[in-house]
């Protein structure tokens, strides 16, 4: 029997033995409060599409499919580098295969019907060239002062993850998420940055910082969002391990506190926390932990929280 039958049953039969005068039984479970999304979510689905997904790919086929394995939320791209969905906010990029459609209304209407809990992603660690064009700042800047190219993708730019595109952009584009589609939370993917950005925002904001000093020098690749690997008795190298994380807990407070102003009930997941791999051992992890009474996160693609251990097929 699902468990919102139940409630119906029970409730009709505390409705007959409140007329006798016996409604303890029915009480009790019409005042079980429904589990929130994050705890009844056992099994999620992720789709992460690519610009030319939309028109391409079926929706019918993945809700079907969504269907077929009992999955009971879903992870679906939204926006960031690519819009799959008809955005209103300038320079972020529509996918050129979107026409008319809106490959994520489509989704989250199927997904709802379906009772699902929704979770939309964002990606903002790249941008287009129209990006750059209009706004150079906020791309990010090797040791050598030059932008940053994507190192997989030539005709993209590594965008700043500690200056105005994540801090302004990305949380308008946040927001637009929100209110268009009321998701049960934003999950960012690759927010962090990549290595030491040497832009204009980073190197005034850690001079402002350090009390003066330059950006300690690096030439790490960065293809990794781990903090950047440094000389732990070089003073400029460890002062710029605090700010980068203080930079990154700014950001996510303020990503966190613009989607619950819109809905307390709603949080934003980032993709790692670049600080400690334990999630009990990480402020972010273990804020939301607290913040939903759970007692455990897992903090990879799927962000569960659940309130107990037992294993999903229970
Ligand atoms: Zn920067």
């Amino acid at each position: 029997m699902q468990r919102r039958n139940f409630i119906k049953i029970a409730g009709a039969i505390g409705g007959m033995m409140a007329a006798n005068q016996f409604n303890a039984f029915g009480q009790m479970y019409q005042s079980t409060p429904a589990p929130a999304w994050y705890d009844k979510t056992m099994r999620w689905a992720q789709l992460a599409f690519v610009e030319n997904d939309p028109g391409q790919c079926d929706p019918d086929f993945w809700l079907n499919y969504f269907k077929r394995i009992h999955a009971d939320g879903a992870l679906l791209s939204a926006g960031g580098v690519v819009a799959f969905y008809p955005t209103n906010i300038p320079l972020h990029h529509r996918s050129d295969y979107l026409g008319n459609t809106d490959l994520v209304g489509y989704l989250v209407n199927g997904c709802r019907k379906m009772n699902m809990s929704i979770l939309l992603r964002t990606d903002p660690h790249a941008a287009r060239q129209e990006v750059y064009d209009a706004h150079p700042e906020w791309i990010a800047v090797s040791v050598d002062g030059m932008k940053r190219r994507h190192w997989a993708n030539p005709e993209l730019w590594v965008t700043c993850a500690l200056g105005p595109y994540n801090f302004d952009f990305m949380t308008r584009v946040n927001a637009e998420i929100m209110d268009r589609f009321q998701p049960d939370g934003i999950f960012s993917n690759r927010w962090s940055g990549h290595g030491i950005c040497y832009c204009e925002h980073c190197q005034s904001s850690f001079r402002t910082f350090s009390g003066g000093l330059d950006l300690p020098k690096s030439t790490h690749n960065a293809l990794s969002t781990a903090m950047p690997a440094g000389d732990l008795n070089d003073s400029a190298y460890v002062k710029y391990r605090v700010w980068r994380t203080g930079r990154l807990k700014e950001l996510w407070f303020l990503w966190d506190g613009e989607i619950r102003k819109k809905n307390p009930a709603r949080d934003l997941f980032p993709m790692a926390f670049p600080i400690n791999s334990s999630p009990a051992n990480n402020p972010i992890f273990s804020l939301l932990i607290n913040r939903r009474g759970a007692d455990t996160f897992h903090h990879g693609q799927m962000p569960n929280m659940r309130k107990n251990f037992a294993p999903q097929w229970v």
